[in-house]
């Protein structure tokens, strides 16, 4: 049902009224985790300064250590609808299990499937169940057939509002957090009529290579990105050193406007 054999057109994933595989490149910002009402007010109002049309945050966490902060949970989601609302931005946010994914679809307009769960099937098929749009990472380790398959399973429900989101994979090389594989984005789009957005702050993890690599994936076609924002980067409560101030925000966001057209 993903493939382009099946659907030969480009799908357009309507969300409500927001358009993402369209003409319109969309970006998508926030904090990597929601950390209170002042944080997560002061991100949504900076994310739609720069032209976001999406807030991204997470209120259920998967942290690679069970000691480090794992999310506020509801009160996180909450806090999150009322800033986006507050600055008329759509929300995305990681459902971690199904287990919370009624509560996560109270209050989200995109259900974000994070790396760590790309191949969780009973997730996927739940999810697929919703008919509501989903947001599917690339697995840390996962292949692109991999991450097709695993799109597969929200569709077989009778989902097709997929959009896939190339976050860099695990390599050998350890300059970067992770390898961001921007060929995902051409070959995904010669595969599935579904859209791709680029994820750079997961995909190299080091914030000074955030801005070429965004506009790196603008250059390769892909429909959007996912940003990670924060007021105070150095004082996050997660992926700090990976998140964009204010400034560097506004100023990449120059550029991708700058572009943008000619693409
Ligand atoms: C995130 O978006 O903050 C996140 C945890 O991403 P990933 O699943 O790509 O690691
Ligand atoms: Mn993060």
């Amino acid at each position: 049902l993903v493939s382009r054999d099946f659907h030969p057109e480009n799908s357009i994933i309507n969300v409500d009224g927001l358009l993402i595989g369209g003409d319109e490149y969309v970006t998508m910002a926030g904090p990597c985790s929601v950390e209170g009402r002042e944080q997560i007010f002061e991100t949504a109002r900076m994310a739609a300064a720069g032209g976001a049309k999406v807030l991204r945050g997470g209120a259920f966490k998967p942290r690679t250590s069970p000691y480090d902060f794992q999310g506020l949970g509801e009160e996180g989601l909450q806090l999150m609808r009322e800033a986006a609302d507050r600055y008329d931005l759509k929300m995305i946010t990681e459902v971690m299990d199904e287990g919370n994914l009624d509560l996560v679809c109270q209050y989200t307009d995109i259900i974000q499937i994070g790396a760590r769960n790309m191949q969780n099937f009973r997730l996927l098929e739940a999810v697929g169940r919703t008919g509501k749009p989903v947001a599917l990472k690339r697995g840390i380790s996962g292949t692109i057939n991999e991450w097709l398959h695993a799109a597969e399973y929200i569709a077989a429900q009778g989902n097709l509002n997929i959009i896939f989101i190339e976050r860099g994979i695990r390599t050998y090389e350890q300059m970067t957090r992770n390898t961001f594989d921007l060929s995902a984005v051409p070959i995904i789009q010669g595969l599935s009529h579904l859209p791709i957005i680029v994820d750079p702050s997961h995909g190299v993890g080091v914030r000074e290579c955030i801005k070429p690599m965004a506009l790196a994936g603008l250059a390769a076609g892909a429909s959007g990105m996912i940003v990670e924002i924060h007021p105070d980067p150095n004082k996050a409560w997660s992926d700090g050193p990976q998140s964009l101030n204010e400034a560097d925000y506004l100023e990449m966001m120059k550029e991708v406007a700058i572009l943008e057209p000619t693409m």
